[in-house]
């Protein structure tokens, strides 16, 4: 198929990369020209702009930090047409399907995909979970909101990237589904620095105590898969000072979308405020850049 791909970040460039590997035809830009030059070398062509990848594609994927660029990106930003007028100009009968891998907020879904459909697009919330190691491997989970149809059809587009695709229910909710899903991960991270520091702090090691504790009732995925201590676990981003994965800033910005959703239903969110909190301090102290397991260092200060 011949798909263009907008966004080519920590995540963006390996699922971009994947659907290069299945035998698509795929278009890329970004505004970083070094990431689009790294994926021209593995067999993508670039765009010098969004509208010029999207020119022609059948389906059109992206992948942004958060919802402003998103809105950007479709609505049009400073007076510029947005990627929705653009495409409509020129498309003729067949429209192309349009799905959104970022994880925004679901009223910033629920406008975009309204305009889109004023124009006679379909457009698909599809955030994922998994991580940089997933979006390597091609094993995301894809949790996907919006019509049905639409849904069939970017099935197979998704399978090239992820292993679990899920049909969450309407626009909006794919977003739902994932909002609440990194809530409880970044309450599980920072229980888990905080469990491992005080382990630590009274003589534990700390990869003795997360062995203990993975065979135990603490297990969880931070820990089991992502331990947030130093030298503990083999190719986690602890071990490598923290650099790349999933950024400190983008955990805030999640847990930020879970409070506002608990504003806006009247739900109460008590771990999720005290986790957002945390990271919002930890972004404050210089590590929005970080990875988002990081988080271990707010404990360890005064070490
Ligand atoms: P990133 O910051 O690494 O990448 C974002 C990319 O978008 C950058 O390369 C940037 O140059 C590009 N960009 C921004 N505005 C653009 C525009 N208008 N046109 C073209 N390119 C533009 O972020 P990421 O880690 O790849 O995350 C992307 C999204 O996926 C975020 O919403 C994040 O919350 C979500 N997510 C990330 C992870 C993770 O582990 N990193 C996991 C799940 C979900």
């Amino acid at each position: 198929m011949q798909i263009a791909f907008i966004g080519l970040g920590n995540m963006g460039a390996p699922m971009a990369s994947n659907l290069v590997k299945a035998g698509h035809d795929v278009t890329v830009f970004d505004l970083v020209e070094s990431a689009m030059q790294a994926l021209e070398g593995e067999g993508a062509r670039r765009a010098d702009s969004a509208e010029a990848a999207a020119k022609g594609a059948e389906v059109v994927i992206s992948m942004l930090p958060a919802g402003v660029h998103v809105k950007g990106l479709y609505l049009g930003r400073d007076g510029a047409p947005g990627l929705l007028d653009t495409l409509e100009a020129h498309a003729s009968n067949t429209r192309p399907l349009i799905i959104d891998a970022s994880t925004i907020s679901p009223e910033d879904v629920r406008t975009v995909a309204a305009a889109a459909k004023e124009r006679g697009f379909t457009w698909l919330d599809a955030p994922v979970s998994g991580g940089v190691g997933g979006a390597k491997a091609g094993t995301l989970t894809f949790i996907v909101g919006g019509e049905a149809a639409g849904f069939e059809q970017a099935k197979p587009v998704l399978e090239a990237m992820g292993k679990n695709i899920f049909h969450a229910g309407d626009s909006g909710s794919g977003q739902v589904a994932k909002i609440c899903n990194n809530m409880l991960l970044g309450i599980l991270m920072s229980g888990t620095a905080e469990a491992l520091a005080l382990g630590v702090k009274n003589g534990m090691d700390p990869a003795v105590l997360s062995e203990i504790m993975k065979q135990s009732s603490g297990g969880n995925w931070a820990l089991n898969v992502y331990n947030p201590w130093p030298g503990v676990m083999e190719g986690s981003a602890a071990g490598r000072d923290y650099q790349g994965g999933f950024l400190t800033d983008l955990m805030a910005k999640d847990l930020g979308l879970a409070w506002e959703l608990a504003l806006d239903s009247k739900a109460t969110v008590p771990m999720g405020s005290q986790a957002r909190n945390l990271f919002a301090l930890h972004s404050s102290q210089g590590n929005g850049q970080l990875d988002f397991s990081s988080i271990q260092k707010l404990y360890r200060a005064g070490e």
